[in-house]
């Protein structure tokens, strides 16, 4: 299949290194304590955090550090392929794993002692990249719960069809079997944090494509910040009323 047309266009009309449209709302979840909706293109999904709050199992309890836990789902109306389980399954608990593991490197854990952070995501719809997306999400929404963090962690996909290193995959493109990598990348400290790869790639060419996905993580960098300093003009001018 033509992924890339002759004309350099991909099947949804973007550039080989162009990112879908992005969008971010804070405080979607009135009763979280922090929340965020996050769309890269048709996938969209929903974060909300809770904490830092009293451990609920007590055998968990760190006396050094903050303890963080993670649970992604995708709701039942996220996909119109109903053959593989959205909730409980392994590729569930695998990315509830390594967004978890992706936080908890950027979270101030150790300001936090003898506490729980939890963060749901849930996906809304699914279109490629929802771990990606839920990643970014989750950033928001920590922030927004005013947890301290040494970085804003990002992440964005990337993969190689035709020949041709692509960014930020959608659902057709990631299903076409061809390798991808998705990063999880901290801007300010210039620190790759995750780094997934589903196939094989050529060593020449795995770092070409995981340098593209590494732009498209600060450019959604970028945009997170603009959204935070957005959601905190509002806050004071709310307050200010
Ligand atoms: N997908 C789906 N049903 C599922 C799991 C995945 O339709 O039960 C689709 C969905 O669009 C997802 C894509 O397949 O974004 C790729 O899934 P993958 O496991 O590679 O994770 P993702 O790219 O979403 O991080």
């Amino acid at each position: 299949m033509e992924f890339v047309n002759p004309e350099g266009l991909r099947l949804d009309g973007r550039r080989p290194m162009e990112m879908r449209q992005l969008r971010a709302e804070i405080g979607a979840v009135a009763r979280a304590d922090g929340s965020a909706v996050f769309e890269m293109g048709n996938t969209k999904v929903i974060a909300a955090v809770y904490g830092p709050r009293e451990v609920q199992n007590k055998s968990q309890l760190s006396n050094d550090q903050a303890l963080v836990r993670c649970e992604y789902t995708m709701a039942n109306f996220s996909t119109g392929d109903r053959k593989r389980k959205p909730k409980g399954d392994r590729r569930s608990t695998e990315i509830s794993l390594v967004i978890r593991q992706t936080m908890e490197a950027c979270i101030l854990t150790h300001l936090m002692p003898r506490s729980q952070i939890d963060i749901y995501v849930q996906v809304l719809q699914a279109d490629g990249g929802t771990r990606s997306a839920c990643i970014n999400a989750a950033t928001l929404a920590l922030a927004d719960a005013g947890i301290p963090m040494r970085d804003l962690v990002t992440s964005c996909s990337a993969g190689y069809l035709n020949s041709t290193p692509l960014l930020d995959l959608n659902y057709l493109e990631d299903s076409a079997g061809g390798p991808d990598v998705t990063v999880g990348f901290l801007p300010k400290l210039d620190k790759v944090t995750l780094l997934q790869m589903d196939a094989k790639l050529p060593v020449d060419i795995v770092e070409n494509v995981m340098q593209l996905a590494i732009e498209g993580c600060k450019a959604i960098a970028t945009y997170i910040r603009e959204v935070l300093l957005e959601n905190t003009k509002q806050l004071e001018y709310r307050r200010g009323l």
